[in-house]
């Protein structure tokens, strides 16, 4: 059932494409399972690859009055930065998305639903653009990163650097948070 389905790697551009045959469903309500990978590692993010592993895709797809309701799951490993203290990150990830798709669209049609030209749906591009969307902006190394000293620019989370104590002390440093201070108020 699921490889009849699913014309996985079938080759478009130079990369395997994952798609499945919206027409070939059979009857109505009874969702039709589906599993593969995708390749996205040629999605590149503020100069970064969040993608480089294959991601697996497994879902449903069901028939029903004219229209296709696709769930699925991707479960993936996120690479990127973290926001705070800019180390390189690596994190297994979930994601869960449904779409109703459609052979065509139609002028009327709701915004998100998906048009799948000739009935061929292509799970590739729209795992990919759900997962773009889906990173959150401000990925963190752990819930509570302590981030760069914005003074000397150590890792706290490594480096106990002690800026904020001589800060404290230093009359220039105090010269200079009064007029971020002042800064502050007139804003
Ligand atoms: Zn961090
Ligand atoms: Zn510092």
């Amino acid at each position: 059932m699921t490889i009849g389905l699913c014309e996985a790697l079938c080759a478009v551009w130079e990369k395997p494409v994952m798609r499945i045959n919206i027409l070939a469903l059979g009857p109505e309500e009874q969702p039709v399972p589906f599993a593969g990978t995708v390749d996205l590692s040629y999605v590149v993010r503020w100069g970064e690859v969040p993608f480089p592993e294959p991601v697996s895709v497994s879902g449903t797809a069901c028939s029903k009055h004219g229209q296709t309701l696709v769930e699925l799951e991707a479960q993936y490993t996120l690479h990127t930065t973290c926001a705070r203290c800019l180390q390189p990150m690596v994190r297994r990830e979930t994601a869960r998305f449904d779409y109703v798709v459609v052979e065509q669209l139609e002028q009327d049609s709701p915004q998100d639903w998906v048009e799948a030209p000739g009935g061929m749906l292509d799970i590739t591009a729209l795992v990919g653009e759900d997962l773009l969307l889906a990173l959150d902006a401000a990925n963190l190394c752990r819930e509570d990163c302590k981030g760069l000293c914005p003074v000397c620019g150590a890792d706290r989370n490594h480096i106990d650097c002690d800026c904020s104590a001589q800060k404290k002390n230093d009359p220039r440093f105090a010269a200079l948070s009064k007029l971020l201070d002042d800064k502050k108020d007139t804003q």
